[in-house]
Formats: structure tokens, C-alpha cells, sequence
């Protein structure tokens, strides 16, 4: 890491970055818009753009019904493949499917099922809420002697791995955690935890959305058990697109989706009145794929895999010890602080600061009033700003001029010129 950088630094990191060449493969159509949320929503890779418009007008207009054949009835195997190779998996282990809400639901009942006599599910409480929500249901689901026990963080920016060790029981039937947490970017150790799980008897169900595409992860080294993710975001699938769902192959045929639909039955177009459900990880398809959305995927797999994670995640780790060191030597006096753990081994890709004017700040960076330079990080409440740095398109520059920004908005004092009346969507 280097302390107090120049612009002559920024310049050099840029010319050395051995990823420059991927950000001219994404749609950028203004160099006055720095975009630091591809872990909310990942641009839009340019081969998408082309490949959209031939599934429309050749797939669906011209060829109809015929391109499900051709085309689409094996896309979310052929793109569960790709995604497996990102994500340290092997093939016929991971699926395109459903949303990522949904794909927990389906793992999470299943393993609920398989771990019969055990009624407890661990999980903490800087997880994403929708995978609290559906943990919450499936426990009422399941009947009251089931409850759903959350690792507390003391510092709201990480887990101590002892207090989330101390919740794991011999009780405990599942353990469902984020890799990496949406808010503050903290990382667990993938196979340290997985470990201790199964040593206590317990399965993992991993969610995998804040950190594929971003950072190495190793689910078979690991034996991971199961995992789900969004598209999204750090994979560039586009607004919507399906998520990913894993299960490791040697419990395929133990479990069972609580939603037999037709696309997970063994041979669907039998249109046999009884459900028998498919062999290996279809079995966890359920009905038919947003087929527009599902094609956008594949085109920003390939940019990841032509690019190499270990790669991607380098430069991840450059670009936030980069930031990192802006804002330690130039934004130390004004009323930022961290929100993200230092170390680049228990962070993703993303840095929160906090700061107590941290939604007019954004308003401030998002809608700017003195230049035309337009930057868009995040906002997450009550006080956290997120960038996002998507190494496939961030720059070192864009990080400097960020951090210049948030500099004279403060110093100005130019964020009083915005209401802190919040969006439907931040
Ligand atoms: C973004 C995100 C989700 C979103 O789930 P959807 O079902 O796609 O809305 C879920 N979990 C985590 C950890 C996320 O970061």
C-alpha cells in the first residue's frame, strides 16, 4: 500500500494495471460519470448489448419457439458451469435459477429437511435482510421448537468469528452467512468457517452476492455445502437477471426443492402427471427463465473468465488499499471514518465511510452542482457511504477524483444545498 499518493502515482497504477484493457469492453458512454456501485448493479459489458439484440430479433423474432432447442432450454446449466469456474466449483454443481431470496429459500428448506431432529439456524446480524426474512419464515414454517440465533457484531463492521463459533451448537441444523457483508465489506475465512460448521454437524449455506465476481472463493477446496448469488452485480448480468444457485455434488441426490416445478423434473416434456425429480442439480430448477434476462449473463462470465479471478481480485485489493491510504492522508479532517474492516484479507470489494451527513454528502457526489463531474457510490443507513470498485472498469483515477470530491464537499460545505428527504431506491 502506498501512503500518501500523488497524482503521478495514480497515473502509474493506471498504466501498470494489467486489467486496463477490459474497461473499454463495457458501455461507458461519459468519462464525466465515475460509477462505484457495480455491487449494487454491474455496467453493461458491450458484447451484452450486441447479443441482446440478436436474441431478440433473431431468437425470439425470427426463429420463435424453435430457439428454446437451440438456444435457451440449457442456458442455466451451460451458465452455471461458467459461474462454478468463478466461483471454485465444479461442473453440474451450480444452476441459473430464480432470485437469489428465492434460491435460498429452496436450499434452506431442503437442508432443513435433511437435518431433521435439529432445529436451530445460525446466522448474524450484518447479513442481508432478505436472507433473514426468509430464514424468519422458514423457522415459523417449520414449527416452534425451530429458531433462527444471530451472531451479534460489537462494531457493526464485522463478526468476531468466536461470538459466531459460540452460536453454533450441536442443535444447530444450518449455518447461513453472506461471504462478504453487504453494508460493511467484511469477509469471513470461507474455509475456516466451513470447517468448524461441519465439525459441530451443522451444514453452510454461503450467499455468495457481495463477493462473486469480486474476490477468489474456494467452495470445493472449502467443502462448501451449498451457496447462492446475484448476477447482478459484481458478474454484470444485467438489471434482474436469475441468480446462481450450488449444491455440492454428493448431496444432490439427498435433497429436494420444496418447489417441484416442472423444470426440475426429470424429463419435463413427458408432461408425466407425477413429479420425479431430475438427476443431480436440476432438480433444483423450478419453471421457466426470464429467457431476456437469462441470456444477458453469459457475456460478462466470459469477460470474468478471460480476465482470471485471481487477477480480478488482485487489483480489487489494489484499488481499495488505494482508497484506502486517499482516505487516511486526505480525508482525515473531516469527519469520515471507516466502515469497513482494514485488512484486504477480511474485505471485499466495496469501502463504507461513515459520516453523519452521509446522505447529502452522496446527494452531493450523485447530483453535483459546481462541475460536471458526476460520481455514484451508495447510500446505507443511517450513515454509510459504499463505492463499490468493479476492477474489471475501476480505475485508480476515479478513486482519486472521489476522494477530491468528497474533499471539497465537505470543506464547501456544499452538501447543505440538498434535503435529506430520502428515495424509494438509494
Ligand atoms: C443483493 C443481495 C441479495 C438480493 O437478493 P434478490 O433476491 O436478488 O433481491 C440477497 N442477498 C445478498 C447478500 C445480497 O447482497
Amino acid at each position: 500500500m502506498i501512503t500518501n499518493p500523488d497524482k503521478n502515482d495514480v497515473e502509474r497504477l493506471d498504466n501498470e494495471d494489467p486489467l486496463k484493457a477490459f474497461r473499454k469492453r463495457f458501455f461507458i458512454d461519459s468519462e464525466q460519470t465515475i460509477y462505484l456501485d457495480g455491487n449494487s448493479l454491474g455496467r453493461l459489458p458491450l458484447a451484452t448489448k450486441s447479443l441482446l439484440s440478436e436474441v431478440v430479433e433473431k431468437q425470439w423474432g425470427t426463429d420463435l419457439i424453435e430457439s428454446w432447442n437451440k438456444n435457451w432450454y440449457h442456458k442455466p446449466a451451460v451458465l452455471g458451469d461458467k459461474i462454478a469456474t468463478i466461483i471454485g466449483a465444479s461442473p453440474g454443481e451450480v444452476i441459473v435459477s430464480d432470485s437469489t431470496s428465492i434460491n435460498l429459500y429452496k436450499l434452506a428448506f431442503a437442508a432443513l429437511k435433511h437435518q431433521k431432529g435439529k432445529t436451530t439456524v445460525v446466522s448474524d446480524e450484518l447479513n442481508f435482510p432478505t436472507d433473514l426474512y426468509i430464514l424468519q419464515g422458514l423457522v415459523n414454517e417449520f414449527g416452534p421448537e425451530y429458531s433462527l440465533d444471530l451472531a451479534r457484531s460489537n462494531n457493526g463492521i464485522s463478526i468476531n468469528t468466536d461470538e459466531l463459533k459460540s452460536k453454533i451448537t450441536k442443535n444447530t441444523a444450518l449455518v447461513v452467512l453472506s461471504l462478504v457483508a453487504f453494508k460493511s465489506a467484511f469477509m469471513y475465512n470461507l474455509k475456516e468457517i466451513s470447517d468448524y460448521v461441519h465439525r459441530m454437524g451443522a451444514l453452510v449455506l454461503w450467499d455468495l452476492s457481495h463477493a462473486a465476481g469480486a474476490v477468489e472463493i474456494e467452495l470445493n477446496e472449502s467443502y462448501a455445502d451449498m451457496a447462492v448469488g446475484c448476477t447482478y452485480k459484481y458478474l454484470n448480468g444485467g438489471p434482474g437477471s436469475p441468480a446462481f444457485l450450488y449444491l455440492r455434488s454428493d448431496l444432490q441426490e439427498q435433497f429436494l426443492s420444496p418447489v417441484q416445478g416442472w423444470f426440475g423434473d426429470a424429463r419435463p416434456f413427458d408432461f408425466d402427471l407425477n413429479y420425479q425429480p431430475a438427476k443431480g442439480i436440476c432438480r433444483f430448477l423450478t419453471g421457466t427463465p426470464p429467457v431476456l434476462n437469462l441470456m444477458a449473463i453469459e457475456t460478462g462470465l466470459d469477460l470474468l473468465i478471460e480476465a482470471g479471478i485471481k487477477n480480478i481480485h488482485k487489483k480489487s485489493i489494489g484499488l481499495s488499499g488505494f482508497f484506502l491510504s486517499l482516505v487516511k492522508s486526505k480525508l482525515k479532517a473531516y469527519g469520515f471514518q471507516l466502515g469497513s474492516p482494514i485488512g484486504a484479507s477480511c474485505r471485499g470489494s466495496h469501502i463504507t465511510l461513515k459520516h453523519p451527513e452521509a446522505y447529502r454528502i452522496c446527494q452531493a457526489l450523485i447530483h453535483p452542482k459546481t462541475t460536471s463531474l458526476k460520481i455514484i457510490p451508495d447510500f446505507r443507513d443511517p450513515d454509510n457511504i459504499r463505492f463499490g470498485f468493479t476492477p474489471l472498469y475501476t480505475t485508480y483515477s476515479e478513486l482519486w477524483e472521489t476522494v477530491q470530491r468528497l474533499q471539497e464537499i465537505v470543506e464547501k460545505k456544499e452538501y447543505r444545498q440538498y434535503t435529506s428527504q430520502r428515495l424509494t431506491v438509494t
